[in-house]
C-alpha cells in the first residue's frame, strides 16, 4: 500500500458492522435504515432492468436524472443548474467528494474540514496529495459548533477549498444561516472553493431547515454542491449521487470522474429521478418518523445513563460516555457487544485530534422502534 494511504486501514464502519454480525449484536453503528425506500421507486428500478436499461449510461448521467436533480434544486432552494453542463451523476456522494477533491486540489494544497468529519474526506484529500486542516466542532449548550476565529486562523496561502457537511455527520448539527455566512465570507475573501456534502439535506428536525451554502450571495459560482439518494430515500446500497456546480467546476470534476468509474448504474438513476419528482411526500413522512425515533433513542440512552446531545439533523445521536464511568469511546465500542449486545461508532476516529472526541460515542436511530427499544433495554445493563 502506498505511503499516503498507509494510515487508513479498514474503515470504522466495516469494522463495527463486521463486529455486529460476528457477535449477533444490534447494529446502531453504520448508518443505514432497516426499512426500504418508497415502493414506487423500487418498482421503477425493477422495471428499468426488465425494460433493458442495462448498458452504460452517458458519462455525466442519464438525462432524466440530471433533469430531475435540476428541478429539485430550483423547486426546493431556488437554485438554477443547467442539467446539461452543471449537473453530474456520480457513484454516491462518496465518489463525488473524491472526484471533486482530486479535480480541484493539487499536491501540497490545504483543504479545511470540520472535525469530527466523515472518514472519506481525509482519505480523498490524502489521495490528492493535499493536506487536511481540521477545525474542531465543540458542544456549546449541547450543540456542536465552531469558533469563527479558529476557522479564519486555519486559512493559509495554500488553502484551496473548504469541505462543508451540513446537516453534519456525526454531530447532527445543521449549520445556521449565521454560521454559513461566516464560511461564505471567508471563501469570498480568501478565494476558496466550497465543496458541500448535503446528503442529509432532507433529514432535519424540529422545523429546522437545511440551507445550502450555494444559496448565499456570491457562493453559487464557487460551490461544488453534492448530495445523493441514499439517505433521502433509504436506499444507501444504490450509491447514486450528484454534483451541481458551475460549468467549469463541473467539467473539472467530470474529467476525474471519467477515470474513476466513467459512469454510474443506470436502473438506479431512472428510479431516483422518479423519486425526486414523485416521492417527496414520502420523504416528509420519513423525516417525521425519524424525529420520533430520535426522541425515542435519546430518552432511552439518557435512561441508560449516557449524556445525550440532541441532533437537529442526520440520523445519529452523539453521546458522552463519562457519566457511565467510561472515558474511551473506542475501547467501549469494541467491548459493547460483550457488555450489552449493541454496536455503536467511536466518534474519536473522525478527528485529527482524537483526544477531543475520546468520550463521544455515536448511535444511529434509523431503525425500527422495536430495535431501538431492545437496544436501549440492553444498554441499561451498563449502568
Ligand atoms: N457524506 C456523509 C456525511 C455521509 O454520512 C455519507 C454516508 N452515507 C456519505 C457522504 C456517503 O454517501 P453515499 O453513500 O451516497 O456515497
Ligand atoms: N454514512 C454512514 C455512516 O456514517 C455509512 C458510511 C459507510 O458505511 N461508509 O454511518
Amino acid at each position: 500500500l502506498v505511503s499516503r494511504m498507509r494510515q487508513f486501514g479498514t474503515t470504522i464502519f466495516a469494522e463495527m458492522s463486521a463486529l455486529a454480525v460476528r457477535t449477533g449484536s444490534i447494529n446502531l453503528g453504520q448508518g443505514f435504515p432497516d426499512t426500504d425506500g418508497p415502493a414506487s421507486m423500487l418498482d421503477r428500478a425493477v422495471e428499468a432492468i426488465r425494460s433493458g436499461v442495462n448498458q452504460y449510461p452517458p458519462g455525466p448521467g442519464l438525462p432524466q436524472l440530471r433533469q430531475a436533480v435540476s428541478e429539485h434544486r430550483s423547486g426546493h432552494y431556488g437554485l438554477s443548474y443547467d442539467p446539461d453542463g452543471e449537473v453530474l451523476v456520480t457513484v454516491g456522494a462518496t465518489e463525488a467528494i473524491a472526484a471533486a477533491v482530486l479535480a480541484l486540489c493539487d499536491q501540497g494544497d490545504e483543504v479545511i474540514a470540520f472535525e469530527p468529519y466523515y472518514d472519506s474526506y481525509a482519505a480523498s484529500i490524502a489521495l490528492a496529495g493535499a493536506r487536511l486542516a481540521a477545525v474542531t466542532l465543540r458542544p456549546v449548550e449541547g450543540r456542536f459548533t465552531f469558533d469563527p476565529d479558529e476557522l479564519r486562523a486555519a486559512v493559509t496561502p495554500r488553502t484551496r477549498a473548504i469541505l462543508v457537511n451540513s446537516p453534519h455527520n456525526p454531530t447532527g448539527t445543521v449549520f445556521t444561516a449565521e454560521e454559513l455566512a461566516v464560511i461564505a465570507e471567508l471563501c469570498k475573501e480568501r478565494g476558496l472553493i466550497a465543496i458541500t456534502d448535503e446528503v442529509y439535506e432532507h433529514l432535519t428536525f424540529d422545523g429546522v431547515a437545511h440551507v445550502p451554502l450555494a444559496t448565499l450571495p456570491g457562493m453559487r459560482e464557487r460551490t461544488v454542491m453534492i448530495s445523493s439518494a441514499g439517505k433521502t430515500f433509504s436506499v444507501t446500497g444504490w450509491k447514486t449521487g450528484w454534483v451541481c456546480a458551475p460549468p467549469e467546476l463541473t467539467r473539472a470534476v467530470q474529467t476525474v470522474k471519467q477515470f474513476l468509474t466513467f459512469t454510474a448504474g443506470g436502473p438506479w438513476q431512472l428510479a431516483v429521478a422518479h423519486g425526486l419528482r414523485e416521492e417527496l411526500a414520502w420523504v416528509a413522512e420519513l423525516r417525521a418518523a425519524l424525529q420520533s425515533k430520535r426522541d425515542r433513542l435519546m430518552s432511552g440512552l439518557s435512561g441508560a445513563g449516557f449524556e445525550v446531545l440532541k441532533p437537529s439533523g442526520t440520523y445519529f445521536v452523539q453521546t458522552d460516555i463519562r457519566p457511565l464511568g467510561f472515558t474511551d469511546g473506542l475501547e467501549l465500542t469494541r467491548r459493547l457487544p460483550e457488555l450489552a449486545g449493541v454496536v455503536a461508532i467511536p466518534t474519536q476516529v473522525f478527528y485529527d485530534h482524537p483526544e477531543r472526541g475520546r468520550h463521544f460515542v455515536r448511535f444511529a436511530f434509523c431503525k425500527k422502534d422495536e430495535v431501538i427499544d431492545e437496544a436501549v433495554t440492553r444498554l441499561k445493563r451498563l449502568g
